[in-house]
């Protein structure tokens, strides 16, 4: 799933995710993904499986929009793995 953000065209061929961290108000961005990844990502696909080469925190920026600091802040996770939380977190079941 996909934050509400801004797919950018770099010149070299990748692109630059831009959100705006809804818990700060910041800009949040990660830049230099591979194209074909994001277009992947955009259709659908789980971020971790596209980009399981990105930083915990960089995938968290391309789920959530947010940065890794505030969204852990405001939303503390009780485990590690991240294969589940995004769509815990931000499409909760209500458990
Ligand atoms: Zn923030």
């Amino acid at each position: 799933m996909a934050a509400q953000g801004t797919i950018t065209r770099n010149e070299d061929g990748t692109v630059r995710f831009t959100a705006t961290c809804m818990l700060c108000g910041q800009p949040c961005a990660v830049d230099r993904l591979d194209a074909e990844k994001a277009a992947r990502w955009q259709a659908g696909e789980f971020v971790q499986d596209v980009f399981p080469e990105l930083s915990a925190s960089e995938r968290e920026a391309l789920v959530s929009g947010s940065h890794a600091e505030c969204f852990g802040a405001a939303f503390p996770a009780d485990a590690d793995d991240d294969e589940e939380w995004t769509s815990t977190w931000l499409f909760g079941t209500g458990e």
